[in-house]
């Protein structure tokens, strides 16, 4: 997971310190504001992940700030409150605050909500997990959307081509007899030759290897096959 960015904002510069330190402590980046005006300026302009909302804050409250997060943002959002009885925790929620921690807190517990808070929000979401990246860089594969990219440039394969490419680099490391490789590939309906896979091989190489002759993606075994070399 990247690196998180945390927003919080609170006007008591003493407890701002603390809450700051012990994400820093967690590895997450920290944006400190002191008013409600100030979030909604941090929150239009920077990358945020989550954010810790006091409710009696200078300028803006704290619940105005939520409102006006939640017209355009699903945001997750803790709420800090001094208050303590249950219809206010209860008002907290309704604004649109994903959990509420009560004053006087333990730092340690924000946190371990943070933490969850943040595993909850952001579990099923990270689009480019699907583009897969190899020798730092080099090599990328988008298999969804079918884009191979060398060096940063897109290059061209068959759909035959890619299927025999995917079927290699989703398995780094395990080698595959040429009959193997056509079933992966294409199905065990494929009428083809052994050694087309060869030439879908060759034809791969020039395109995604710097050097044909010495590859290191696609890798012969003598008397196996294939195998991916990426890493
Ligand atoms: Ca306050």
């Amino acid at each position: 997971m990247d690196k998180k960015r945390i927003l919080v904002v609170e006007d008591e510069k003493n407890i701002s310190n603390v809450i700051k330190a012990y994400l820093i402590k967690e590895g997450f980046d920290v944006i400190t504001a002191e008013d409600g005006k100030m979030a909604l300026e941090i929150f239009n302009n920077e990358e945020i992940h989550l954010i810790i909302l006091d409710l009696m804050l200078p300028k803006l409250s704290g619940e105005e700030v939520c409102t006006t997060i939640r017209t355009t943002s699903d945001i997750p959002i803790i709420m800090l409150t001094a208050k303590v009885d249950e219809d206010d925790k209860i008002e907290g929620l309704s604004i649109g605050a994903d959990d509420y921690v009560t004053k006087p807190f333990s730092p340690r517990e924000l946190v371990s909500r943070v933490k969850a808070l943040l595993r909850r929000s952001y579990r099923n979401s990270s689009p480019l997990a699907e583009i897969l990246v190899f020798n730092n860089g080099d090599l990328e594969v988008d298999i969804d959307r079918m884009i191979v990219r060398k060096k940063g440039e897109n290059v061209y394969l068959t759909s035959n081509e890619f299927k025999v490419l995917v079927s290699l680099l989703t398995r780094p490391g395990q080698v595959f007899s040429r009959e193997q490789l056509i079933e992966l590939a294409f199905g065990y309906d494929y009428e083809g030759f052994d050694r087309t896979i060869d030439t879908h091989i060759k034809n791969i190489r020039q395109k995604i290897e710097d050097d044909p002759k010495k590859p290191s993606y696609i890798l012969t075994v003598y008397g196996a096959g294939y195998k991916f070399g990426g890493a």
